[in-house]
C-alpha cells in the first residue's frame, strides 16, 4: 500500500534532517527611510509652525486630563470637547464623578460614540483614583494603564500633557505620518512607537507626538494628503505626491 500524503515513511533509512535553530535574538524594528538628519529636519520645521504645541482636548486639571483623553477613543476632540464642557462643571475631581453617579455621566456623553462603555469606565477610573491614589492621578504608566479605560495611548498622552514626560502616544494620525514619511516605518502601533521613540532627537522628543499628530490631523490627512500645502514635502519619501490644483 502507497504511504498516504503527509505520512511518514519508518521505513526510509534517510537520515533525519534537522531543521536549522531558531534565532532567539531581540525582534528588529524596520529600519527607517529617513536619516538622523532628516528626521531632525521635519521637526526643524513642524516646530516653526508651531513651536508649542498643545493637546486640543479641553481640560482643567490632570484628572479632567485623564477623563477627556479616556472619553476620546473613537471621538473627535471637538466632539469630546462638547460633551465635557458641562461634565466638567458639574465634575472635576474623582469625588464629585462618583458623587454624580453612572446614569448622569452617561447623559452628559451620550452624544460621544462608545458613550454607555465609558460612562461606566469614568466612574471606575475616578473610584480607583479614590481608593489606591488618594484621589491623585499618577505619574508612572503602570499605573495609569491600571484605572478602567486608560490603555497605552491614553496613558502616553497624561504622562506627556500632564507630566511633561516624552512619551510617544500613537493614534492613527502619528501612524500614518511615520509609515508614510518614511521616519518610523511599523506594521503596528507599538512598532511605531518604539521606532519613533529610537529616532527622535532628545531636543524635540516632548512636543514630537504633538506636531506629529496635528500634522496628521490637518495636512497628511488619511484619504488625500495635502502634500502641495506640505512643510516636510521635500523629506517626505511617500509616492505620488498630491499635486495642488494648477500643478
Ligand atoms: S508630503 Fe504628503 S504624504 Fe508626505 S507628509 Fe506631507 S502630506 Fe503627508
Amino acid at each position: 500500500m502507497a504511504t498516504p500524503k503527509n505520512t511518514p515513511d519508518v521505513k526510509s533509512k534517510k537520515p533525519i534532517k534537522k531543521l536549522p535553530k531558531k534565532k532567539t535574538s531581540k525582534k528588529k524594528l524596520p529600519r527607517p527611510k529617513l536619516t538622523r538628519a532628516q528626521i531632525a529636519d521635519i521637526y526643524r520645521h513642524l516646530q516653526t509652525l508651531d513651536p508649542a504645541p498643545r493637546t486640543e482636548l479641553h481640560y482643567s486639571n490632570p484628572y479632567t486630563l485623564v477623563v477627556a483623553v479616556a472619553l476620546s477613543a473613537q471621538a473627535t476632540d471637538v466632539g469630546v470637547n462638547k460633551a465635557t464642557k458641562a461634565l466638567f462643571e458639574a465634575a472635576d475631581t474623582p469625588e464629585k464623578m462618583v458623587a454624580l453617579g453612572e446614569d448622569k455621566v452617561r447623559d452628559y456623553v451620550k452624544t460621544i460614540g462608545l458613550f454607555r462603555t465609558k460612562a461606566k469606565n469614568v466612574i471606575a477610573l475616578s473610584q480607583m483614583l479614590i481608593d489606591d491614589y488618594g484621589s491623585v492621578v499618577p505619574d508612572k504608566r503602570e499605573d495609569l494603564i491600571r484605572l478602567p479605560g486608560v490603555g497605552r495611548k491614553t496613558a502616553n498622552v497624561v504622562l506627556n500633557e500632564a507630566f511633561g514626560q516624552p512619551t510617544m502616544a500613537v493614534d492613527t494620525h502619528i501612524f500614518r505620518v511615520s509609515n508614510r514619511t518614511g521616519m518610523a516605518p511599523g506594521k503596528d502601533v507599538l512598532e511605531v512607537e518604539h521606532n519613533l521613540l529610537r529616532v527622535t532627537p532628545d531636543e524635540f522628543a516632548l512636543h514630537a507626538h504633538h506636531w506629529l499628530i496635528l500634522h496628521g490631523r490637518y495636512t497628511c490627512v488619511a484619504r488625500t494628503p495635502k502634500c502641495y500645502n506640505c512643510a516636510i514635502s521635500h523629506i517626505c519619501k511617500f509616492r505620488p505626491k498630491t499635486p495642488g490644483v494648477d500643478e
